[in-house]
């Protein structure tokens, strides 16, 4: 069966937001861990983690996303900034323990002007320091559009990241399909090509998470704009065949779609549904 969600904000609490997921269809969704701009989180409330687990089980959910600030940037070469990453995704990685072992995806974040190869070894030896204490949380590398200075705008260099951390079987990776056809890989005429070049140079034994997103521009532009499922140059066709090819039809997929209401993502989740049916 199809495990499909979207991304909720935690705001009332946590039980809350699984409700909420189920209440719209979803059996797996996606929250940011703080204000996505990086502000200071607000405490763990044990109570609440512990009764959103229960309901998650009893509901038999996917496992659950918990997104990093996007603003953060782990290959920064200010020291400052690559610090304060470093102190959030420590932090979040403390509380994603605390949950229900939700994955924790992050970005690679951008080398600005360092070069690629210092980016990714920037990444690699953050997620070296943080893996390194006593947490348990599998931590996700999202595939990224390229845009700028973008790492992980390549396959090849989100194994790059992943070949430097000596902890790696912590280390999975999220596909965001608006990223990868961004970065220039097609969905739409060649899944089986890409799926084959995302096997030889990560693995999918890597590949543990699906962001599902049709894309506002055409292929290779490195433009990281989402659009509805079946409004952009994605397509539903292509969709369809996402979420049914029998390497992805097992992973949770979750949609970062641009809607205002949880009425269109619940509609948006059915029609994913039916594709699948
Ligand atoms: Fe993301
Ligand atoms: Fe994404
Ligand atoms: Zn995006």
């Amino acid at each position: 069966m199809l495990h499909i969600g979207c991304h909720l904000s935690p705001s009332e609490g946590l039980l809350k937001m699984a409700r909420t997921a189920s209440s719209i269809g979803a059996d797996t969704f996606q929250f940011f861990s703080r204000n996505p701009r990086g502000s200071k989180a607000k405490p763990l409330d044990e109570a609440d983690s512990d009764a959103m687990n229960a309901y998650l089980s009893g509901q038999a959910f996917a496992p659950v996303l918990v997104h990093a600030p996007y603003t953060l940037n782990p290959c920064a070469e200010k020291q400052e900034t690559a610090q304060f990453a470093e102190l959030v995704m420590r932090d979040d990685l403390q509380r994603c323990t605390a949950m229900r072992k939700p994955y924790y995806n992050f970005h690679p974040g951008s080398h600005v002007g360092q070069g690629e190869a210092a980016g990714i070894e920037k990444t690699a030896a953050l997620l070296n320091r943080i893996l390194s204490d006593d947490t348990d949380t599998t931590v996700l590398i999202e595939t990224m559009s390229g845009q700028g200075s973008e790492i992980g705008g390549t396959f090849e260099s989100v194994r790059a990241i992943i070949d430097e951390v000596r902890l790696n079987g912590r280390v999975g990776v999220c596909l965001d399909t608006c990223h990868v056809f961004q970065a220039g890989y097609d969905l739409v005429n060649d899944l089986d090509g890409v799926l084959s070049a995302f096997d030889r140079v990560i693995g999918l034994e890597r590949l543990l998470f699906i962001h599902l997103n049709d894309s506002k521009y055409e292929i290779g532009q490195h433009k990281d704009r989402h659009a509805p499922i079946g409004e952009g140059f994605i397509g539903c066709e292509a969709v369809d065949r996402i979420v049914n090819h029998p390497a992805l039809s097992n992973l949770p997929f979750c949609l970062e779609t641009p809607h205002e209401s949880l009425r269109e993502y619940a509609d948006e989740i059915a029609l994913v549904r039916r594709m699948t049916e």
